[in-house]
């Protein structure tokens, strides 16, 4: 996957990048990301890549021709990259879209700042806006991050175990069951006996329950999109607890695991 990120301030897309996971997967080539400043594709001598809004009003605008310039450049550089202007007039992010985009094998960022980007750039030259949620950031590049972060670790191979993705809070719809660590007792509060059993089975109905649990009790509204494979229903029908779902909204989607 390679991503180009296009900014004002590139820096502050630098320290994300050398650290953990993300700076591992850069290492191992399974991920490129290039940073372009907006400001090298400015046409006047004061690199201006921003000016007041046509008909009044507050603040400033970003210019059309060096973000349509730094475009063309990557288009240049590496061709079909679908164009993306983070934006909180986007479709809302969240881990389904980034499982679609994690298919894509280039993404190219676009990051907005003060109170946003020429119509025109947009209309022409970005394939789809995305939010990162109902409020408004300073700039794009952090929502961008977030969007790097999010589907950089989707990728074949980049988290040490392999499977482990397929587990996250979302993946199945619903939220992931507690986890524990050492010490066994904290505070007086003892970590579930079952995980001391042993017994693998026992462990995991105890994580489907607590899955349910968890996300019935903290994220209802995620309930009816929960999915089950054929064996975790088997196991929820003998809990009696397929009423209790059906009941919360639960759709029965087919299971994708
Ligand atoms: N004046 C704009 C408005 O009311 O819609 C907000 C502009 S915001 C201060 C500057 C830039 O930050 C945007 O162009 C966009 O690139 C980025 N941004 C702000 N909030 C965002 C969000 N929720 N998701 C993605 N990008 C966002």
């Amino acid at each position: 996957m390679r991503f180009d990120i296009l900014t004002i301030f590139p820096g502050l897309l630098e320290s994300p990048l050398q650290e953990g996971i993300i700076r591992r997967a850069l290492a191992a080539e399974q991920v490129r990301i290039e940073i372009h400043n907006i400001r090298d594709y400015a046409l006047d001598k004061h690199a201006m890549t921003d000016d007041r809004p046509f008909g009044g009003g507050e603040g400033m605008v970003m210019k059309p021709e060096p973000l349509a310039a730094a475009v063309a450049d990557v288009r240049r550089q590496a061709p079909g990259g679908r164009v993306i202007l983070l934006s909180p007039q986007g479709r809302p992010y969240n881990q389904a879209v980034a499982e679609e985009l994690a298919q894509l094998d280039h993404l190219v960022l676009v990051c907005g700042r003060y109170e946003g980007v020429d119509e025109r750039f947009i209309a022409k030259y970005v394939d789809e806006e995305i939010s990162i949620g109902d409020y408004i950031l300073t700039g794009g590049e952090l929502a961008a991050m977030v969007m790097v972060d999010s589907i950089t670790r989707l990728l074949p191979g980049v988290l040490g175990c392999a499977d482990s993705a397929d587990f996250d809070t979302f993946s199945r719809g619903g939220l992931k069951y507690p986890q524990y660590t050492r010490p066994r007792v904290f505070e007086d509060m003892a970590a579930p006996e079952v995980l001391f059993s042993g017994d693998h089975g026992a462990v995991a109905v105890w994580r489907l329950l607590a899955e349910i649990e968890q996300t019935m009790t903290k994220r209802p509204e995620l309930v009816p999109r929960m999915r089950f494979s054929a064996g975790e229903l088997k196991i929820l029908k003998k809990q009696g607890l397929l009423a209790k779902l059906r009941e919360a909204g639960w759709q029965d989607l087919p299971a994708e695991h």
